[in-house]
């Protein structure tokens, strides 16, 4: 049997899932970012880790490395399509191309390399919320807001990386507070968990709407949810207030990119239906062209959308190049062909 690894890089831990070449889920771990491994002061040491691990594991298993197809990897920044990052802040990780560096350390197995948002938004579609569409836009409503664009079975990556972005698009030109991106009125400053913290607090403040958030001392997007679905009224106007600029920015994402199905995750994505019949009610407001609306359901697969993704994208790889192959075959044949008969259409 061959194999194939799924990583998801994140700041603090690294999700690891081993698979099957079926694509059958066979093991999966969980390390430290800066773990065992860690031994020298540089840019390489979390390729090391990873690369570390997977060796260990093999060996564990006396599995040969030569019977592992691929590996895919999620790192939390802007990716170029040639696997190259420029910079990854969390991790400390500037002009780097983590597919070549942990290709050399696994002694030569490919490596591909993929944003971890638009990772996780390929494992949503392999395995999760988007389960038999091939054009999905995962966003993740977290401490930020993240999201991946997958069109016709393959992620956007845009000329620097930055496609799929959604996260810093403007929505709310009347916000003052400025983004930690630099701007102003950021989706990431709406609909974020720490958005509708920020903007409950607002609502608090400037109106006299009862509420059992006046007497929570810092209360979470958590709490906020809670007492919408309990029907307390500041809360379900700062949900409402908060989602209709993600209902607003999917309708103009849809109308440039046209997807099947908007998957929501993140930590706020656990309010569930109730969370998505208020996005629904926003996005179909201003979808108006579309007589078609895109649905919108909630991600099934959590923290592991991300390793599934990466093991996905190397799986996706290792076809590409075996239709590179064939294709290149093919033409050499045509060539052949043509200038076997003479045809002299040149
Ligand atoms: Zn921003």
């Amino acid at each position: 049997m061959d194999y194939y690894f799924g990583v998801d890089v994140g700041g603090t831990n690294i999700k690891l899932g081993m698979f099957s070449e079926s694509g059958r889920m066979l093991e999966n771990w969980e390390i430290p970012t800066r773990g065992r491994n860690y031994t020298e002061v540089g840019k390489n040491d979390i390729m090391q880790n990873i690369a570390g691990e997977i060796l260990y594991i093999l060996e564990e298993r006396c599995i040969s490395r030569t019977k592992v197809r691929g590996v895919g990897i999620g790192v939390p920044g802007p990716v170029l399509d040639n696997g190259y990052v420029e910079s990854c802040v969390n991790l400390g990780l500037t002009d780097i191309n983590p597919s070549l560096v942990l290709s050399e350390l696994l002694g030569g197995i490919p490596v591909t390399v993929g944003n971890d948002a638009n990772v996780a938004a390929l494992g949503e579609m392999w395995r999760g919320g988007g389960i038999g569409y091939q054009s999905l836009v995962l966003v993740t409503l977290g401490t930020g807001v993240g999201s991946g664009v997958i069109l016709d079975g393959k992620i956007v990556y845009g000329a620097k990386g930055l496609g799929g972005e959604i996260g810093h698009i403007m929505v709310n030109p009347n916000e003052t507070d400025i983004c930690n991106c630099g701007g102003r009125g950021c989706l990431d400053q709406m609909a974020s968990a720490t958005g509708i913290v920020r903007n409950a607090g607002k609502i608090l403040k400037d109106t006299s709407l009862p509420s059992v958030l006046r007497g929570m001392e810092g209360f979470t997007a958590r709490d906020v949810v809670d007492a919408a679905k309990a029907g307390d009224p500041a809360a379900l106007v700062t949900l409402d207030y908060c989602m209709q600029f993600l209902g607003k920015c999917l309708a103009a994402v849809s109308y440039v990119v046209d997807p099947q199905v908007f998957v929501i995750g993140g930590g706020v994505s656990a309010a569930g239906d109730f969370l998505i019949r208020i996005i629904q009610e926003h996005y179909e407001k201003h979808a108006i062209l579309k007589k078609e609306k895109a649905k919108i359901v909630l991600a099934v697969m959590g923290n592991d959308a991300g390793y599934y993704g990466a093991a996905r994208m190397a799986m996706d790889k290792k076809e590409e190049r075996h239709a590179f192959l064939a294709r290149t075959d093919g033409i050499y044949c045509d060539t052949a062909a043509i200038h076997g008969s003479g045809s002299g259409t040149n």
